[in-house]
């Protein structure tokens, strides 16, 4: 990936009251598709409004086509709601990073001299107040921006900035599903994304009162998990088949938030390709014969031709009730597709 993997400040805070204060109505035996829509946050910027400081917004959903009616947008610009207005002075970071303006050890400063490090914290705060009021499943950030960066805080190699924003701060804090907008222009990737999303936004809510429901649910989450994180979802597998039984509800939530932080991880476009084939194995021995258009590992073809494949072996699985591993959860029931 363009960019680095990386657990900055997680252990700060306690998302359990943000992730899992929704319901808890059993429905046996547990329903692995997702019916509602995801709500989505997202740079603003990056949804095509024109709030940069240079009068300048992408809309980087464009990619996606139909597919973006199955999220409910919440577009937020932190920068913006700080009364910076549009146009305006770009601004920078004295410091080493966002994270060192929320410590009170650097400012916040336009290129025309203003400090505004008060009101961006402000409207972060404020952003964030909103997204979770919203029950945001996601945020999709611009990278490079000094607000909302997430893993850079600048465009350009020569002026890189150390990471996160003073925005990108507190998305990391609060362990939101973090989606570089970037990513939505590759169909393999959004696809890796979206596999992942899906399965994080089910998983925060889903039921979880005993060990039964745990193994449950790591048998469905496991294969994603071990292609993105194979050590972590090694261990965790190791660890949870000795767990004593009763649990109480705080084991059980922090296992939860474990698998929730692995799928979290994007996976490499070979990694990707390599779990396709074996998907297609089962699929192809459970369904007694071959599936047209899917290619062998080693045949050469470009990304957007193995994201092709990726969908159709997802529809052959859903539409066949054969559980293809590495997408876990599927929508497929509500977009009928
Ligand atoms: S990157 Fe964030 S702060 Fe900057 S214009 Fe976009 S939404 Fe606003």
């Amino acid at each position: 990936m363009g960019y680095q993997w990386f657990e900055p400040v997680l252990s700060a805070y306690s998302p359990r009251e943000f992730y899992f204060s929704k319901f808890r109505d059993r429905g046996d035996p547990m329903d692995f598709t997702m019916e509602r829509k995801l709500r989505v946050g997202i740079s603003a910027c990056m949804y095509g409004s024109k709030v940069r400081y240079n009068n300048k917004g992408w809309d980087m959903l464009e990619p996606l086509g139909r597919e973006r009616n199955d999220f409910i947008w919440h577009p937020v610009c932190p920068e913006v709601l700080a009364g910076l207005g549009v146009p305006r002075d770009s601004i920078r970071i004295t410091g080493p990073s966002g994270s060192d303006v929320w410590k009170g050890e650097a400012k916040v400063m336009s290129s025309g001299g203003r400090e505004v490090t008060k009101s961006l914290m402000n409207s972060s705060e404020f952003c964030i107040k909103l997204l979770k009021e919203a029950r945001i499943d996601a945020f999709i950030y611009m990278e490079g921006s000094p607000s909302c960066g997430v893993y850079r805080t600048t465009l350009r190699d020569k002026r890189l900035g150390k990471p996160p924003g003073v925005f990108g701060h507190k998305l990391l804090e609060e362990a939101f599903f973090l989606i570089p907008a970037a990513d939505l222009q590759s169909p393999l990737r959004w696809w890796d994304w979206r596999r992942r999303l899906y399965a994080f936004a089910w998983l925060k809510d889903a039921p979880l009162e005993n060990k039964a429901d745990l193994y449950a649910i790591w048998h469905r989450m496991k294969f994603v998990c071990q292609e993105v994180d194979q050590v972590n979802a090694r261990a965790f597998g190791h660890r949870i088949a000795n767990l004593e039984d009763p649990m109480t509800s705080g084991q059980l939530e922090a296992l939860r938030f474990e698998i929730l932080m692995m799928l979290r991880k994007p996976s490499t476009p070979a990694r990707i390709k390599n779990m396709l084939w074996k998907n297609y194995t089962h699929v192809r021995k459970k369904l007694g014969q071959d599936v047209e258009g899917i290619n062998k590992p080693e045949d050469e073809r470009g990304i957007t031709k193995i994201a092709e494949e990726l969908i159709l072996m997802e529809r052959v699985a859903f539409e066949n009730d054969i559980l293809m591993g590495t997408t876990p959860i599927s929508n497929r029931g509500r977009r009928g597709r």
